[in-house]
């Protein structure tokens, strides 16, 4: 085992703002671990949209901030009174911290161990599947549990998360209305399991939500656009439907009167994942159903595209301005 260096490389922002603030630098301290925690050394880390909402300032963040939120890596050093885990155990996490060479990680935290003879290809598409597959497990559960037969609107039905809801939405049964910008896109969420598109760079969603529900609606729409789709959403679903708003990829959603829903008897809720897995119990029954769908091939996870750490810049810049599809891995540096 090679010695713990006392600095790493890393990407982290110091001020809020554009890509511009995105700094790679090789000197920042390794995290000292305290008798509880694991030192874990990352291979991979999956790219999330969330990191844009804190770097930009949506979400509040103390600075250096040190983006990423998940990761495999294995474990280099484990405090006096971790027994748990061993040294040289591999592993995929959440936590933050993990666009970086070295994470500090308590030993209770939400972990799963992976097999020793784990290949490179499987470490990376674990890396890129914990966020948005644990994400949509959850939320085709329990956000909104989504029954066979019902109309589901998705937004960003190409995306990380959303080729992941367009597979399990399939799995239950359910008629997925997917909506992307470009029929490249469209074309890919049908492959994953959508059942119809709408492109919203030429097409009314609205009235096309209209003319494949016979007038009615959906019964659920799972919009992670916020700002621009909200009143579109708002009118997609059917009376009685459930909105489940769960990001602002556009800007957040500005304060509305709540009795904007009794016109159709809505219900609206805004879901956080750690909400649905704050319990070890929750942890380990999604994390295992989530490692169990991808051993079995029922779940595939699209990973477009690996980029070095130091280009994490370039991978956010794709991310914002639409052109990637699947889920984007960063390769950390040795
Ligand atoms: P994606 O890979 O889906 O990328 C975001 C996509 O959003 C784009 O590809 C684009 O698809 C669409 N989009 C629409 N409008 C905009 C805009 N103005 N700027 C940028 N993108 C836009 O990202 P992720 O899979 O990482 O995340 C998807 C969403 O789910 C995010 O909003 C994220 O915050 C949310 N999320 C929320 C979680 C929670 O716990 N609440 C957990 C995980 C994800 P197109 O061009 O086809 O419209």
């Amino acid at each position: 085992m090679s010695s713990i260096p006392s600095v790493q490389k890393v990407s982290l922002f110091r001020e809020n703002g554009g890509p511009e603030v995105l700094r790679y630098e090789e000197d920042f301290p390794v995290p000292k671990i305290g008798a509880t925690d694991l030192l874990i050394k990352n291979k991979f880390a999956g790219i999330n949209f969330i990191e844009v909402y804190f770097r930009k300032g949506i979400y509040p963040s103390e600075k250096p901030y040190l983006l990423g939120r998940e990761a495999v890596g294995v474990i280099v050093a484990k405090g006096d009174r971790v027994e748990k885990y061993n040294i040289g155990d591999k592993v995929a996490y959440l936590s933050g911290s993990t666009f970086a060479q070295y994470t500090k990680f308590p030993q209770d935290g939400n972990l799963i161990k992976l097999p020793e003879n784990i290949t490179v290809e499987k470490e990376k598409t674990i890396a890129g599947s914990l966020v948005q597959g644990l994400t949509a497990l959850t939320f085709v559960e329990e956000a909104y549990n989504v029954q066979k037969g019902d109309f589901i609107l998705l937004y960003a039905a190409a995306g990380g998360a959303g080729l992941i809801f367009d597979q399990l939405l399939k799995k239950k049964g359910a008629r997925t209305i997917a909506v992307a910008s470009s029929d490249e896109k469209l074309q890919l969420a049908k492959e994953y399991g959508a059942e119809f598109v709408i492109n919203s760079s030429k097409e009314d969603i609205v009235q096309r939500v209209k003319e494949i529900t016979g007038g009615k609606g959906v019964d659920a729409a799972f919009d992670s656009i916020g700002k621009d789709t909200f009143e579109t959403t708002l009118e997609a679903v059917k009376r009685k439907g459930t909105i489940v708003s769960f990001g602002n990829a556009s800007g957040p959603i500005p304060p509305f009167p709540i009795n904007r829903l009794s016109a159709k008897n809505l219900k609206i809720l805004r879901p956080q994942l750690f909400g649905y897995l704050a319990e070890p119990g929750e942890w380990d029954h999604y994390s295992s159903e989530l490692v169990r769908l991808i051993d079995s091939g029922e779940l595939k996870i699209n990973i477009s595209k690996v980029y070095p750490l130091k280009d994490y810049k370039q991978a956010t810049e794709d991310l914002e301005s639409r052109k990637t599809v699947g889920k984007l891995v960063l390769e950390i540096p040795e």
